[in-house]
């Protein structure tokens, strides 16, 4: 399998290189050069999370990794979940929920991090190269990351998060690892600030080259990947024939594997966009316009974006991949803040798409009516997913909903306790998290500095 870059300027990429290097050098996303003949999936009704994910990897991989091996890499993956269908579908106040939250660090992104983390070892070791991980955080990427990637051999990973600026929950799950090969940064400035740092130094060649420095942020391909086995393992579950899925959307990563899993064949019906007040995506799919207006903060801070990054790939494909036209509202986006759609994209997209935005207030009261009907608690990201599907059945959508649950309750306490009057618990002994030291460097907002501490890390390896 190859892979493309969405702009059309880059050479031909194969699984490994898409792996570590992320974005395209033209500055586009990578997929596959053709898309592989949609699957029978009937067959892997029942099969187990592990077997569904070794399916789909060694789809993507090619021919360059054996089945044995693929499933391999997932069973070791998914072993670090503590549930043993590691993302099982369960039934809240009505509402079908696909329970992403059973990770080591109570979020969705463990799925693929941790899949990715053997990947990246295994690319490794296989050319004797090493890698300097790089990821900017606003919460849940990079205790996601850190966990995956503390102690693996060949690599190191570098998180920056803003000082002050995120839960306890969430630095907590970044900063109490003590293995040699993590740094901490703590950026006196915001997430903006840390991401632009991010940018400042990939954009530095030499540096870049010199320690080889990697991204595992959510346009990251094999991230994709990994999240497209959730998609078919549910609708198997829950149907006999199509399932729509919500998706409380950000950078547009997971739903897009959503997508992926539809083009590969498995009954995906819907796929349905969950926005909160940072509603780019819902409005552009309303009105054809897809336009910026700066980020309010909300009690669901991982879908505060709007540069929904992924959302490039969806564009290339729904304008039968036309690179020179997606790289001109990308130019579009970059030099104006903001791009149009014509009637044909958007009708293309809404064959497919629906959206709906969550107010803050609907948010809580989401919260808050769930806990009362069930005794249950779901977090900020996972109600945004709850009030859509809802919206969605009383415009008259038919057949069954997965609402995709993104976070446990217990990484954002406060908004959950403020809508339940009930604390959440994190589901293991608090201990692990509360009762350990935490490790992390207060930083300037200085790119000279992240490269320097980046240097030591690396020479001191
Ligand atoms: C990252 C994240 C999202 C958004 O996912 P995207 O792939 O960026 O669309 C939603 N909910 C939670 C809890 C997240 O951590």
């Amino acid at each position: 399998m190859h892979y493309i870059s969405t702009r059309g300027g880059a050479p031909r990429a194969d699984f490994d290189q898409v792996l570590t290097e992320a974005l395209a050098p033209d500055g586009g996303l990578y997929l596959p050069e053709t898309w592989p003949e949609p699957h029978d999936w009937s067959g892997f009704k029942g099969a187990s999370f592990v077997e569904v994910g070794a399916e789909v990897l060694s789809i993507f991989a090619g021919d360059d990794m054996s089945k044995d091996e693929a499933r391999a890499l997932c069973e070791a993956a998914f072993a670090t979940f503590r549930h043993p269908d590691v993302a099982p579908v369960e039934e809240i106040d009505g509402e079908q929920l696909l329970e992403l939250f059973h990770g080591p660090t109570l979020a969705f992104k463990d799925v693929a991090m941790q899949l990715i983390a053997r990947l990246f070892e295994r690319s490794l070791a296989r050319s004797g190269k090493s890698l300097n991980v790089i990821v900017a955080t606003s919460g849940d990427t990079g205790g996601a990351a850190v966990s995956a990637l503390a102690g693996r051999e060949h690599l190191s990973i570098t998180a920056l998060h803003p000082h002050e600026r995120i839960s306890e929950v969430q630095r907590r799950f970044m900063t109490t690892s003590d293995a040699a090969n993590v740094l901490n940064l703590a950026v006196e400035g915001t997430f903006d600030d840390c991401q632009a740092i991010v940018k400042q130094l990939f954009s530095e060649r030499s540096f870049v080259a010199d320690v080889s420095l990697g991204g595992v942020n959510s346009i990251n391909w094999a991230r994709i990947t990994a999240q497209v086995t959730y998609y078919i393992t549910a609708a198997l579950s829950v149907g006999s024939g199509e399932v729509h899925f919500t998706v409380p959307t950000g950078n547009f990563g997971d739903i897009f594997a959503g997508y992926v899993a539809k083009r590969l064949g498995a009954p995906v019906g819907r796929l349905i966009i969950a926005v909160n007040e940072n509603d780019i995506l819902d409005r552009a799919l309303r009105t054809g316009e897809y336009q910026k207006r700066g980020i309010t903060p909300t009690i669901s801070p991982s879908m505060d974006i709007e540069i929904a990054s992924n959302f490039e790939r969806m564009i290339f494909e729904a304008l039968w991949r036309d690179s020179n036209r997606t790289a001109g509202l990308m130019r579009d986006l970059r030099e104006e803040g903001t791009f149009v759609m014509d009637k044909a994209l958007l009708a293309t997209l809404r064959e497919t798409f629906s959206s709906y935005r969550a107010s803050e207030e609907e948010v809580s009261e989401t919260i808050g009516s769930i806990h009362k009907a069930s005794g249950e608690l779901v977090d900020p990201h996972t109600a945004i997913g709850i009030a859509a599907s809802r919206k969605a059945r009383d415009e008259g959508l038919s057949g069954p909903i997965v609402t995709l649950a993104t976070a446990h309750p217990a990484k954002f306490p406060a908004a959950v306790e403020a809508a339940t009057g009930e604390k959440p618990d994190v589901p293991f002994p608090s201990e692990e998290l509360f009762g350990r030291e935490e490790k992390f460097r207060v930083v300037a907002n200085d790119p000279a500095v992240v490269r320097e501490a980046i240097r030591e890390l690396n020479s001191a390896r």
